[in-house]
């Protein structure tokens, strides 16, 4: 059992703990993320790559990255989330773009990462985490026994000694859009678990808010915040680190979790369609066994992409893992010179999901480059709270060498919609767009035999900038886009997208930042 103990906060390493416990505590006491030294010890076997499918692959990265969980679980995880719940065999296809975007001409695919229930990539991840996080129940003891915080441990005492009634489970989540339709979607009327999600008001697409407002299940709590994305995560945060608000719910016998990518179990299941891209490309003769690939990705907050660093780590041979920002590119001006700066305008884009000034996964990537120097990591996200900091210059070297990166504004998403359109035949939705003109923008890593760019939502989440970028009429409904973009394109909304219209909204509450944590309280007592 010790050496399943691997994970352990960014910012310390002691305690150590399973998977399942740092899974059901979604964030370290001392605001850090939980990571695993292990990473990397267990790798995927690339022998037989191109023979294996989403599920095999699943089962071998969840295997290698959640060691505490047996392979039964593992393997019954794996068909709870994906059986029938991906609108493709493969789940994340590999499309071939005719044209490479950049005149080096190194063949250019697209992952596509939307075929799950609400059409954005989260879903891969959100499928999986509500049946990792109802395997955890039985570590309550476990995670008693290694509380590391005396106010905490002592209401856990409390409920360890009565074993009667199982803890649940509230998840608290900010979305900058797609995140909370799909922790929703996957924790609508899960067993043992609450749900409520934050969303800035006002700064989502009408149909992301929509597909929250009309979300069905009787442990679901919707809530607009008065602020913008970062405003709502790091209330969140804060609500995670309350230790009396902690203490008051384990007296009703309820422990908050997260569904953020700064849970483990949100990050892990992401590592699989990098293995799952490569495959398609092996299978479909376009590399060869061992060649080196580059991975474009549109990036918020640093979770997508940082498991594609992880798939590094497992032994994928990955040339770039290239960051693709919109214009909020506080990460581009990161990547190339060191500093990273939170102090700076935001601005509401056309990818609202990119939206974002504190990138939270950066902090687990900061950990694995510095050789897992906790002291650093904390010295540096104790000055990010004051609005910025900057990494040694040796550090900013090795990150260089694994992260390219690049940013669109508004005027060249727009432009990228609509050259993919014409080059291609092609559709993509902003988010994806600031990744195609990165690639546009730069060429391929020396050695990489292809580039893979991830596609991150359907082009029909977000139809009025898709439409527009293309040039045809909008009118007032975003419902109404949907049917101009289908007919110009002959292309088809998913279902689930087009029927969202006729549904009730369920529904409305609006708090400003401070009434978060009291809205959380009173979701859980309903509980
Ligand atoms: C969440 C999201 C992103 C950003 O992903 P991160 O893991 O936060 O970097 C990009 N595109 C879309 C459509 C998203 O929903």
């Amino acid at each position: 059992m010790a050496n399943m103990a691997t994970y352990h906060s960014t910012r310390s390493k002691a305690p150590a703990l399973t998977s399942k416990e740092a899974i059901r505590r979604g964030i370290a006491p001392d605001g850090g993320l939980y990571v695993s030294d292990a990473l990397g010890d267990a790798t995927v076997d690339l022998e037989n790559l191109a023979d294996k499918d989403y599920f095999e692959l699943a089962r071998e990265v969840l295997g290698a990255l959640l060691p505490d969980y047996t392979a039964d679980e593992i393997a019954a995880c794996v068909t709870e989330a994906y059986e029938g719940t991906f609108a493709s065999d493969e789940l994340t296809p590999v499309v071939p773009l005719s044209c490479a975007p950049n005149a080096d001409n190194v063949p250019a695919y697209v992952l596509e990462l939307w075929h799950g229930p609400t059409s954005a990539f989260k879903d891969v991840a959100l499928q999986m985490l509500p049946r990792l996080m109802a395997r955890t129940a039985d570590t309550d003891t476990d995670c008693t026994a290694t509380a590391d915080t005396g106010a905490t441990a002592e209401a856990d005492t409390a409920s360890a000694s009565s074993p009667a009634p199982a803890e649940k489970i509230m998840i608290v989540t900010a979305t900058s859009g797609d995140t909370g339709k799909a922790a929703l979607a996957g924790f609508a009327d899960a067993p043992g678990c609450g749900i409520t999600v934050f969303y800035p008001e006002g700064k989502v697409s009408r149909v992301q808010e929509l597909q929250m407002s009309t979300q069905e299940g009787g442990n679901v709590s919707v809530c607009g915040v008065r602020g913008n994305f970062d405003d709502a995560q790091s209330a969140v945060k804060r609500i995670f680190a309350d230790r009396e608000l902690a203490e008051r719910l384990a007296a009703q016998g309820v422990r908050l979790s997260s569904a953020n990518s700064i849970n483990v179990g949100r990050l892990v299941p992401q590592v699989v369609y990098y293995f799952a891209a490569y495959a398609q490309l092996l299978r479909a003769g376009s590399i060869e066994p061992g060649d080196a690939v580059e991975f474009c990705v549109p990036t918020g907050n640093f979770g997508d992409i940082l498991a594609g660093y992880y798939a590094k780590r497992l032994g994928l041979p990955v040339a770039k893992l290239v960051v693709a920002s919109d214009k909020n590119n506080v990460l581009y001006d990161f990547l190339t010179t060191g500093t990273y700066d939170r102090a700076r305008p935001f601005f509401t884009t056309t990818s609202p999901s990119m939206d974002i000034l504190i990138s939270s996964n950066l902090e687990r990537m900061l950990y694995y480059l510095s050789d897992g120097d906790c002291e650093l990591v904390s010295q540096l996200m104790d000055q990010l709270a004051q609005g910025s900091y900057e990494v040694p210059a040796e550090l900013l070297a090795k990150i260089q060498q694994v992260f390219g990166c690049g940013w669109a504004d508004e005027d060249q998403v727009a432009a990228a919609i609509k050259s993919c359109w014409e080059a291609n035949g092609y559709l993509i939705d902003p988010h994806t767009a600031c990744g195609y003109h990165v690639l546009a923008d730069q060429p391929a890593t020396p050695g990489a035999k292809a580039r893979v760019l991830l596609s991150t939502a359907s082009p029909y989440k977000f139809p009025r900038a898709v439409a527009s970028a293309l040039g045809l009429f909008c009118p007032p409904s975003d419902f109404a886009c949907m049917d101009v973009l289908a007919k110009a394109t002959d292309t088809t909304a998913p279902e689930q997208l087009a029927t969202l219209q006729g549904k009730p909204v369920l529904h409305t509450d609006v708090v400003d930042v401070d009434g978060m944590s009291a809205y959380v309280e009173n979701a859980a007592r309903a509980l």
